[in-house]
């Protein structure tokens, strides 16, 4: 089988800046073969590697796998699953990480998601509460998984604190993980001080830096409801102009703009490559690597 090789290490061997590629999984199997297109466009990137979401109420999560797999061996693209604990017994996890095993996919973002919306739910009655109890459970069954936790700019919605959001975040990178992804964000200065305050806590993993090219105003306002980042002020109204003006393909000119200019700081700045949230659209992410490459082509020259 071809086994695959652990995202750590293809980070440590890449000597430039690199793109990952995140994906969903589609919920209709109907729309699979266009969402393989879209995946096939965006290898023109050359991902260092591509990871699926897993869909924490149950839908999609076999979709998972499965897309996962058909990543590394038709596409040839170094997969990770993502993998939440929310509401997981044991058993479920392991069948979950021996499957990816078996399927040759050597990574996985152990996450503990979110409750169920709309229900009372018992974070007591949970067997594993925090992706910390994920990142220790894999690294004790599956010792040679390479395994990649979330980490939050902006600081987790749920968090106390900056700092208890910290201290947890470090806590389980120290309990095994061997990257970090962050969730999206808008201000630089935000992933340097999430960068810093894991380094003062002895944390040296790579930590990728999560942007989302922006598709709509409609699809942004949905994504920062759900995800808990900050929006500058000024960068909001930017967005609320353009979609005023020329609705979504103006938006979209004002994302570019803005993806390429936080690339090119968080690059200048040491982040070792750029996590993308395609939300499964090739479009917007190839005009940002061919702006973010021609600048780097044009500096080096
Ligand atoms: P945790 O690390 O457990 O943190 C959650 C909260 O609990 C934080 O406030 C933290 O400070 C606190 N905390 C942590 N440990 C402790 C402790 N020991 N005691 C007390 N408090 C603690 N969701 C999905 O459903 N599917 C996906 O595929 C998915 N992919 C994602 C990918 C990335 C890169 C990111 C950034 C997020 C993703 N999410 C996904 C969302 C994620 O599941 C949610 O943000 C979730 O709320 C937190 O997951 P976590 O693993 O970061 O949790």
């Amino acid at each position: 089988m071809n086994i695959g090789q652990h995202i750590q290490q293809r980070i440590a061997e890449k000597k430039e800046p690199f793109f990952s590629l995140e994906f969903f999984p589609p919920k209709d199997i109907a729309q699979w073969p266009s969402f393989f297109q879209t995946v096939e466009r965006l290898k023109a990137l050359d991902p260092l590697f591509a990871s699926v979401t897993y869909g924490a109420g149950g839908s999609t999560q076999s979709h998972t796998l499965e897309i996962t797999a058909k990543l590394k061996h038709e596409m040839q693209l170094e997969p990770m699953a993502h993998l939440t604990c929310v509401g997981a017994s044991a058993e479920k996890l392991t069948s979950f990480l021996s499957a990816l095993q078996e399927s040759g996919i050597n990574n996985v973002m152990a996450l503990r998601g979110d409750a169920p919306k709309g229900v009372d739910f018992d974070w007591n009655a949970c067997e594993f509460q925090h992706g910390s109890d994920l990142v220790r459970f894999a690294r004790s069954r599956y010792p040679q998984l390479g395994i990649g936790v979330a980490g939050y700019p902006s600081c987790h919605p749920d968090a106390p604190s900056f700092a208890s959001d910290w201290d947890y975040t470090a806590e389980k990178a120290a309990a095994g993980a061997d990257f970090m992804v962050t969730q999206l964000f808008f201000d630089p200065r935000e992933y340097f001080s999430l960068v810093d305050r894991m380094r003062e806590r002895g944390i040296n993993i790579p930590i990728l830096p999560g942007i989302l090219p922006v598709q709509s105003f409609e699809s942004l306002r949905r994504t920062m409801s759900m995800c808990g980042a900050n929006l500058p002020g000024s960068l909001y109204l930017d967005f609320e102009a353009a979609h005023a003006k020329g609705g979504a393909q103006a938006v979209r000119e004002v994302g570019v703009a803005y993806a390429v200019q936080q690339i090119r700081q968080l690059l200048d700045g040491g982040a070792p490559g750029i996590h993308l949230y395609t939300l499964n659209m090739a479009e917007t992410c190839l005009r940002i690597a061919e702006a973010v490459k021609s600048e780097q082509t044009g500096k080096a020259s």
